[in-house]
């Protein structure tokens, strides 16, 4: 697929009209002006212009209109009107809603036109996202999977402002970047488990140019990764570990890398802590921590951010057997941080405390981490929202202004030093959580801190992993959320 931007000035001369979808899309302060109707041909321009007169007259802002079938039998136009100020996340929102709603599997053309302002500007980036999640195939199996059908959509025309058309490309890129988050979360337990997310890890390498290392359990255990093979060992045959990957562009800004750092739990049986009553289903998904780290860093390739990345994916999955950990048990992390273990569901804090270590080493100046860590942070935003914390004050705005700009909303909790009493042990270093009820997300968040050092770092609870519905530019349950957040992030950040 290919998408190609024009100026609006320009719009006089579409591109053949059949199997096409039209869509305009202006907003409330300046609909009056109409500029983005010179971009249709004389016949669909009037047409249109009634129709946009009568939505005028009784403007119902967010409402979508659509104008039929205005050429041949198979081409479709519709008009919205947005109201002004709408926030990144409304308008990813909106921009699935026009595309569930009008975009059909036979349709080979879209033409989106824009106003050229500051708004539609976001819209193109929005829609951009939208489109790449609206025409992407998810996985399904079996028989689903012979009439799944594919959409036919070959070309994109963008007519808008001078910026709409290089915004709505790197859209789409952010919305393949979310996809493989989607995918990957999708994939049964018994197609993705260690050893083909593996394998998967590797192909992508190869294929994008990343360094790849594997650091297998094997090592891991010779490292005296202690608190990661606590967990691992529960299948003695996981075939899991630690992936480094590494993203090194020419004339990358950094030398020392940013580290990215994912929670890939294939699937979560809670160990000898068993999820009951229906909560280990979904648990497929507990590896998208994993996913957004190993995602963002293809889409910053894509988008080619002048930025040496660092992957580091703690793989692996929990289940129960006789060699699996329990409670009370201790155990020390490659830090020498010893660790009483209480609870053998909070194994993501244990598989990130080694994976953390392991990406401190290579000596990055940043760290960002990504996990379905707690239930806790659900508890206490909803899944609507990502949880982050920072050992650095000063990015607690930019990542609340990252969650604004790039519509994956993010709130920051606080790690004040004094959320450590309740993880006191007796007998090691730290307690693996704590044994009563409290704010678990927080805690988790001091526990993860003792294997950071002092490099910067933000660790995100992604209590917007599972929405029922989707959210923003998806409609599936696992959300892939992240990964818009991410790049922000680090163009911000970094600026690149
Ligand atoms: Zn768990």
């Amino acid at each position: 697929m290919s998408i190609r931007a024009f100026p609006l000035a320009k719009a006089k001369t579409l591109p053949s009209q059949r199997s096409s979808l039209f869509i305009l899309v202006t907003f409330e302060a300046r609909v009056k002006s109409q500029q983005a109707l010179s971009a249709l041909s004389d016949d669909i321009r009037a047409r249109a212009k009634t129709s946009l007169d009568r939505c005028l007259e009784s403007p119902k802002a967010g409402a979508l209109h659509q104008v039929g079938a205005l050429t041949t039998k198979d081409s479709d136009f519709t008009i919205s009107i947005l109201p002004k100020d709408l926030s990144a996340f409304s308008l990813l929102g909106f921009a699935k809603k026009i595309l569930k709603s009008f975009l059909l599997d036979n349709h080979t053309q879209l033409i989106l036109i824009l106003d050229g302002f500051k708004e539609e500007d976001l819209f193109a980036d929005c829609f951009g996202s939208a489109l790449a999640a609206r025409i992407f195939q998810m996985p399904v199996v079996g028989k689903k999977q012979v009439d799944a059908k594919a959409f036919k959509l070959k070309d994109v025309y963008l007519y808008g402002g001078k910026k709409a058309g290089q915004l709505m490309t790197e859209g789409f890129h952010k919305g393949n970047g979310t996809n493989v988050v989607r995918y990957l979360g999708t994939l049964p337990p018994n197609v993705l488990d260690a050893k083909d997310y593996g394998a998967r890890i590797k192909k992508i390498c190869q294929k994008l140019g990343f360094d790849f290392k594997f650091h297998s359990n094997k090592d891991l255990k010779k490292m005296g990764a202690g608190s990661f093979i606590a967990v691992d060992q529960g299948d003695p045959e996981s075939g899991g570990g630690i992936y480094e990957l590494t993203y090194s562009p020419r004339g990358a800004k950094n030398k020392n890398a940013i580290a990215l750092v994912g929670k890939g739990l294939c699937f979560d049986t809670g160990g000898y802590d068993i999820k009951t009553g229906g909560f280990m289903r979904t648990m497929k998904g507990d590896m998208q921590g994993s996913a957004v780290a190993l995602s963002t860093m293809m889409t910053a390739a894509a988008m080619k951010l002048p930025l040496k990345l660092k992957a580091f994916l703690g793989i692996t999955a929990n289940h129960i057997s006789p060699k699996a950990y329990t409670a009370d048990e201790v155990v020390v992390a490659m830090n020498g941080v010893s660790i009483e273990v209480v609870n053998t569901d909070a194994e993501g804090r244990m598989v990130l405390a080694d994976t953390l270590c392991l990406a401190n080493e290579s000596k990055p100046i940043m760290m960002v981490d990504f996990a379905t860590l707690t239930g806790s942070a659900v508890r206490s935003i909803g899944t609507a929202y990502g949880v982050g914390f920072t050992n650095e004050e000063k990015l607690h705005s930019r990542i609340l202004s990252c969650g604004r700009e790039s519509g994956e909303r993010v709130w920051t909790f606080p790690l004040d030093d004094d959320f450590d009493k309740p993880l006191e042990s007796p007998i090691a270093d730290t307690l693996q959580c704590t044994k009563g009820p409290g704010p678990d997300h927080i805690y988790a968040a001091r526990f993860l801190k003792k294997f950071v050092g002092q490099t910067p770092w933000v660790h995100i609870d992604l209590s917007a992993a599972e929405n029922e519905g989707g959210l923003a530019h998806t409609d599936s349950l696992f959300t892939g959320f992240g990964v818009r957040w991410t790049v922000e992030f680090l163009r911000t950040q970094f600026k690149v």
